[in-house]
């Protein structure tokens, strides 16, 4: 039997995954709805439905978990961070013909293919959400190592988003996972959501500004202040898509946060059987993989 550790973190690792998949296809159905549009069509937005601008199949994930997939391959292909890797992940991607693709991150990648470069100079435009909603694979595979989180979590958002506030969004909510798959709880995230606040004020989210864009201030606004007022996985991923906008986004970042606090079992059982059983099953080989990495070997599996 493992120590009683091992279900934790495994449930929370799972947790975190399955929730940003979960979020994303909550989410994609109302992406680009404001909120009393959302009301009028659906009163509280709350099932796995697909549709939406995409016209999803319901269960359908998109980009958010999609680039999240395509890194963790990169990092368990290389047996680690390997930036190449993982920019050569983001083309096969690309190839693939995605059903949604964000600007800045085609951009990055295009990039990429024309010149090799694995980062663009810094820019203004870079300020969006897309290297956060995908950074999942790697807090999961540096967990017992801060210092290797920080500096490829960078060296991972700038293939396509260099920005400050895209760096900052990010690695804070990198830390808030970290402290969660370790055994933290909301209140434990507080130091990291304050060091972002003390270093980038933009962030502030309480009283809520209420917006929700792909702008990463907006994104991660919505997602802290539905993460610190609501009490479950269910409250926090309903609230957070109804607030419309980049939906799947805040909905994947969201299930994020909430699956590493509230565990994969907290995940209501009609939004995992709604979502593609090949995303479901490659989330969970990356899991184990990913927690391997990262020294769990004894854990994972
Ligand atoms: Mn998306
Ligand atoms: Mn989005």
């Amino acid at each position: 039997m493992n120590t009683p550790l091992a279900p934790s973190l495994h449930s929370r690792a799972f947790g975190a995954y399955l929730g940003l998949a979960v979020g994303d296809a909550l989410g994609a159905t109302v992406e680009f709805m404001l909120p009393q549009e959302i009301r009028l069509q659906y009163g509280t937005h709350r099932e796995i439905v697909g549709g939406g601008w995409l016209k999803l199949k319901a269960g359908r994930v998109t980009d958010d978990t999609e680039m999240s997939l395509a890194l963790g391959r990169a990092l368990l292909a290389g047996g680690g961070w390997d930036a190449r890797a993982a920019a050569d992940s983001f083309v096969d991607w690309l190839k693939s013909r995605p059903i949604d693709v964000g600007n800045t991150c085609r951009r990055g990648i295009r990039r990429y293919m024309l010149d090799g470069s694995l980062s663009g100079p810094p820019c203004e435009g870079d300020a969006g959400n897309g290297a956060a909603m995908r950074n999942l694979p790697l807090v999961l595979a540096t967990l017992h190592d801060g210092d290797a989180f920080r500096q490829q979590t960078l060296e991972q958002a700038h293939l396509t988003h260099h920005h400050p506030l895209s760096d900052a969004g990010t690695l804070a909510l990198g830390e808030m996972t970290r402290v969660l798959l370790l055994g933290g709880d909301a209140a434990g995230c507080r130091p990291a959501v304050d060091a972002l606040l003390a270093a980038q004020p933009k962030f502030r989210f309480d009283p809520y500004p209420g917006r929700a864009s792909g702008y990463i201030i907006d994104t991660l606004q919505t997602v802290l202040h539905q993460f610190f007022n609501t009490r479950s996985f269910e409250a926090l991923l309903v609230d957070t898509v109804n607030c419309g906008e980049d939906a799947d986004t805040t909905g994947a970042i969201a299930g994020m946060l909430g699956g590493a606090l509230y565990g994969a079992d907290a995940i209501p059982r009609r939004w995992i059987a709604r979502l593609d059983a090949h995303i479901v099953a490659e989330i969970r080989l990356q899991v184990d993989g990913l927690l391997r990495l990262a020294g769990f070997s004894r854990l994972a599996g």
